[in-house]
């Protein structure tokens, strides 16, 4: 009988609260032996926490496409492991897989046919980026910027990224610069990540909305006004964005992070005085989902990968150790402290 250890949800922060680590609980259960045909024993080695987690939190998700966890059940999400005993005819042992519901466990029993092989080499050898910069944040800054950011080489064009130093807004700032934007300016929430979206991302200016003037700042470094905008957060920052946004720009309207612990619909409802200014200035503000553009995951996964290799976009993380560490690591990424993608490292 192989021991594993799990996270289960120990109760909900409710709607209007702010998630802790006490929500989560660490337990120890066996897997049964006796595979049946088609499943295979993976041990894990990456989890990903992410913010769509929090509506899962809730008793009601508010979302057609999430389900939401149950009290003391296991927790799951998107996750990669090697597959350590076979019976299924798609897996053999030794092959690395992935999968976007990856139960929050060391060691997991798991349908082979609800598994992805991965390619390793489009990471060269760095298993982390299939759930980053390789994997659904990747594909999300990507396509969200090529489907409803309407960047176009030579047009001078400004973008502005919110949550720019996270999983998706510092890929999306660094897409947009390569795909033409002359001018990328990201708003986030250290100096720290401030100093590491200019220096080492190459954007153009940084803004800390938690200590700066955010519509003064961007005067200052959108001097031609704003005609793209990446909109990780929402909320007052988003607001003051979009008042200085150009005539016919676009919002890829990505997440709304700000919102999340609030009982609000999604995409929660703007103000009377920005919808009047998105509708004054003819802005775009479509909602974007990753999942609606399954059918261009695979070039534009193939996309990234060489984007990486080629230290045309440079990737960050930030890992944490052990699966008791789950919770912790996804309230403190709900809160901020991660730079690049929040990753749990679960075993070598
Ligand atoms: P991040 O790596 O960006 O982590 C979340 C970040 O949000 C934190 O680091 C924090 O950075 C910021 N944040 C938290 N609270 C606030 C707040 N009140 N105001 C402003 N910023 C805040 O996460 P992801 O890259 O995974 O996700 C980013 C966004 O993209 C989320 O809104 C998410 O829901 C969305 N998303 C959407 C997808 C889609 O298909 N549309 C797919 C994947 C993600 P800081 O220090 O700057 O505050």
């Amino acid at each position: 009988m192989l021991l594993t250890q799990q996270v289960v949800l120990n109760s909900r922060p409710g709607k209007n609260g702010e998630p802790t680590p006490e929500h989560f609980r660490l337990e120890e259960t066996s897997l049964v032996s006796d595979l049946n045909d088609g499943e295979v024993i993976v041990r894990t080695l990456y989890l990903s926490v992410d913010p769509y987690m929090r509506c899962r939190l809730n008793e009601d998700s508010g979302s057609d496409y999430l389900a939401p966890w149950q009290l003391s059940e296991c927790l799951d999400g998107g996750g990669i492991g090697v597959v350590e005993t076979s019976h299924c005819s798609t897996c053999s042992e030794g092959d690395v897989v992935t999968s976007f519901n990856w139960p929050w466990q060391t060691h997991a029993i798991m349908k082979g046919s609800g598994l992805q092989k991965v390619d390793l080499q489009l990471t060269d050898g760095h298993l982390s980026y299939f759930l980053g910069a390789v994997g659904m944040p990747g594909l999300t800054a990507l396509l969200g910027v090529r489907e409803k950011g309407h960047v176009t080489k030579g047009a001078n064009q400004t973008m502005v990224v919110s949550g720019a130093a996270g999983a998706c807004g510092s890929l999306a700032g660094q897409i947009g610069r390569l795909d033409g934007c002359v001018r990328v300016v990201g708003i986030c929430g250290s100096d720290e990540k401030c100093k590491v979206l200019v220096e080492d991302l190459s954007f153009s200016a940084a803004i800390n909305y938690r200590k700066e003037d955010v519509s003064a700042q961007l005067k200052k470094s959108c001097p031609d006004g704003i005609d793209v905008y990446f909109d990780n957060v929402g909320g007052a920052i988003s607001d003051t964005v979009l008042a200085q946004m150009n005539k016919g720009s676009h919002v890829i309207l990505c997440g709304q992070i700000s919102q999340y612990n609030k009982d609000v619909p999604y995409p929660p409802p703007l103000s009377e005085k920005t919808q009047e200014i998105l509708q004054s200035q003819n802005i775009t503000r479509e909602r974007f989902l990753v999942l609606d553009y399954m059918n261009k995951s695979e070039a534009a996964l193939f996309e990234l990968s060489q984007m990486i290799k080629s230290s045309q976009i440079k990737v960050l993380e930030t890992v944490v150790n052990g699966i008791e560490n789950m919770g912790v690591a996804f309230c403190s990424m709900m809160k901020g402290s991660n730079i690049g993608k929040q990753i749990v490292k679960i075993s070598e």
